[in-house]
């Protein structure tokens, strides 16, 4: 099914001169930017991260000088650089992919597709994602009363729809009708058959006749990961039983005419174009059926589910998907054109709600490593003065030993031996200097042994462990939980890399570690094309010079759905633009969450915490603990510190 190549990336700025043949060239490859790029990233010869908002590859802005600007500017990482140009390229390519496959078959009907805000929230995006659709018609998904409210306050064109889902109160059908009597077309959907008793109940009560679409439960399923979104035991949607009821009563108020949407959805990151034909074709024939039978409702909403290919690997695996975005378009038109010739009825005007697929490439979040954890000192050398215990003898003869040949049976003897010493040292024969030399005996063996496995071409599986346990962590500020949750929530996989050094040869394997104090706040899956990958190649770290790490492609979900796990709060944003000319353009800056802000989330008010502050040092000063001016000044620094950033500063 896929049928494109892996896009190459753009070419390399001519800024920069011709790749020299010594640096570096294997980046791409190792990093997988061309496979997940999507043409919206590359590599500069100087072996920085380049961002092409517009898809051109003349066109870019270079990450590490974003970042270099903006410290002058007092915003420091964690930061989210957020690229509106990607966005509006998104929404253009899921807008043409469908009026191409339109004009190809021939459907003789239109494609009105909305944006679930759900997925970004953001004003900077639902504004760019307006603009960008406003020559398509596109609009909005809201699933509550405040989303609601952010889409009926936005400058849509009259022939937009603002689709709705979700479980909905009086207040939530009332702003829907509202909506409806300015003149925009709200669809309410129903979930439930019992939403429609209350929402003819409240239109007849406002005079407004509702615009209404049904929810079908499809017997078909998604794949990946939200397989469960679709199917008979989905948590929405109406059976085919409870489709007829709705639609009687609609004809027993005469007001079937209401009816305008027929509306599914199976899951979002469907991996496999297979389940997404199943859908549609039962869909198709569900929306044929009832415009036979003269239920004729206009618009066929086939809901989220476009997947986002993170990995790169255009495969049916959770991170990646076996098609294209015009392969989408055109299996929907197809297929809708065909059941409804089959069944000689006119064509619906198809609706999608993808939003993944629209915001997910348009957001980079940058942070600086602090620090390399778990990392023996490598130049540390042991040297035996003849007292230690036998076990780290043994150990320092293991590594003296290691050779090509015999690198099998140095590791397991190593393992055994470092077992040995926890032993003696538990039992209490060992002391702690020599249970630090074993320690750093066994490390440098495993050491030598990598060395020599590095020649092998395939690695043999029984040193796989070895791999791993030598991997170090780099300690990243940031929040999992914050930044990237479904990392945590639901193990998906973004691709992560430097933004610089790239054509420096990486000589370390890590995995990364965020600043929360919770075990689970860490990385230790990464993209690959063939598998996961269990570390990151990643450049050796000198707390001298920064270095940072881009985790691309957050810019669905993510944004949004994180949390405050440990009061780290929303990262600072920077807004880039590449201008005709190529000038990288910072168009705002947005700083992050102060300590003051996360802490009033949790109902600590300014005011409160400084007086309970005083309190303190007031008794502090009684018991001659403190003076006045040093209590004055205590309690200037906790001032300060409220109005700090929640991450590392320095
Ligand atoms: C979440 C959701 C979407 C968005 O799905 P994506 O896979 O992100 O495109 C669309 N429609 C409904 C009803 C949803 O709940």
């Amino acid at each position: 099914m896929p049928t494109a190549s892996p896009k190459k990336s753009p070419s390399r700025s001519a800024r920069k001169g011709p790749r020299t043949p010594d640096r570096f060239a294997e980046a791409e490859e190792l990093y997988g930017i061309d496979a997940w790029g999507k043409g919206f990233f590359s590599i500069s010869d100087d072996g920085h991260l380049l961002v092409h908002p517009t898809r051109e590859g003349h066109r870019f802005a270079d990450l590490k000088d974003v970042v270099d600007e903006v410290a002058g500017r007092g915003i420091t990482p964690p930061m989210i650089i957020r690229f509106p140009q990607i966005l509006a390229s998104s929404v253009r390519e899921l807008n043409d992919a469908f009026g191409k496959a339109i004009k190809e078959f021939g459907y003789d009907g239109d494609y009105r597709g909305v944006f679930p805000i759900k997925v970004n929230q953001k004003k900077v995006v639902v504004h760019e994602i307006i603009e960008a659709g406003r020559k398509y018609g596109y609009g909005l998904e809201a699933g509550s009363k405040p989303e609601l409210i952010a889409a009926l306050s936005q400058d849509l064109g009259p022939e937009c729809l603002i689709t709705t889902n979700g479980y909905k109160d009086e207040a939530f059908i009332r702003l829907a009708l509202d909506g409806v009597r300015m003149g925009r077309n709200v669809i309410l959907t129903l979930e439930k058959v019992s939403e429609l008793e209350r929402i003819l109940e409240v239109a007849k009560k406002r005079g407004v006749r509702p615009l209404i679409g049904m929810r079908a439960k499809l017997y078909a399923r998604g794949s990946g990961k939200w397989a469960k979104s679709g199917g008979e035991a989905a948590k929405f949607g109406l059976t085919t039983t409870e489709m007829l009821a709705a639609i009687e009563i609609l004809k027993a108020k005469r007001m079937l005419d209401c009816l305008v949407m027929l509306h599914f959805h199976i899951g979002s990151q469907i991996t496999d174009i297979r389940k997404i034909k199943d859908a549609i074709r039962e869909a198709g024939r569900v929306y044929a059926k009832l415009s036979r039978s003269g239920v004729e409702v206009r618009y066929l909403n086939l809901g989220g589910g476009l997947g986002v290919d993170y990995d790169g690997s255009k495969t049916s695996f959770d991170s990646s998907m076996n098609y294209t975005v015009q392969e989408y378009a055109n299996d929907v038109v197809y297929n809708i054109k065909s059941i409804c010739e089959d069944e000689k009825v006119p064509v619906p005007t198809l609706v999608t709600e993808s939003g993944r697929a629209v915001t997910a490439y348009h957001s980079v979040l940058v942070s600086n490593v602090l620090d390399v954890a778990d990392k023996i000192e490598q130049d540390k050398t042991v040297t035996l003065n003849g007292d230690e215990n036998h076990v780290v003898r043994e150990l320092y003869d293991v590594f003296k030993g290691v050779t090509a040949k015999n690198m099998r049976e140095s590791y397991h003897d190593a393992l055994q031996y470092k077992e040995e010493l926890f032993t003696l040292f538990n039992l209490g024969y060992v002391s702690l200097e020599d249970r630090s030399k074993g320690e750093i005996l066994f490390w440098d063996a495993c050491d030598r042994i990598r060395r020599h496995l590095k020649t092998l071409k395939e690695i043999p599986e029984e040193f796989e462990d070895l791999e791993r346990e030598l991997a170090d962590k780099y300690v990243v500020n940031f929040s999992v939980f914050q930044s990237v949750p479904d990392s945590w929530a639901i193990d998906q996989l973004f691709p992560i890399m430097p933004i610089h050094r790239l054509r420096e040869k990486p000589g370390e394997i890590a995995t990364l570690a965020d600043i929360t104090c919770d075990s689970d706040g860490k990385i230790e899956k990464f993209i690959d094309l063939r598998d996961i990958k269990e570390f990151l190649p990643l450049h050796s770290f000198k707390r001298s010079q920064p270095y940072y790490l881009a985790f691309c492609l957050v810019g669905a979900y993510q944004d949004v759905l994180g949390d405050l796990h440990n009061l780290f709060g929303e990262a600072h944003e920077v807004l880039v633009a590449v201008d005709d000319e190529n000038r990288t353009r910072i168009l705002d800056l947005l700083p992050g969450e102060t300590c003051e802000r996360v802490l009033s989330y949790m109902n600590y008010e300014r005011a409160e915490i400084l007086e309970g502050i005083w309190k303190q040092l007031r008794k502090a000063v009684d018991k001659d603990r403190v003076r006045e001016a040093e209590a004055k000044s205590i309690a200037k620094d906790f001032e300060v510190a409220l109005s700090h950033y929640t991450y590392l500063e320095e």
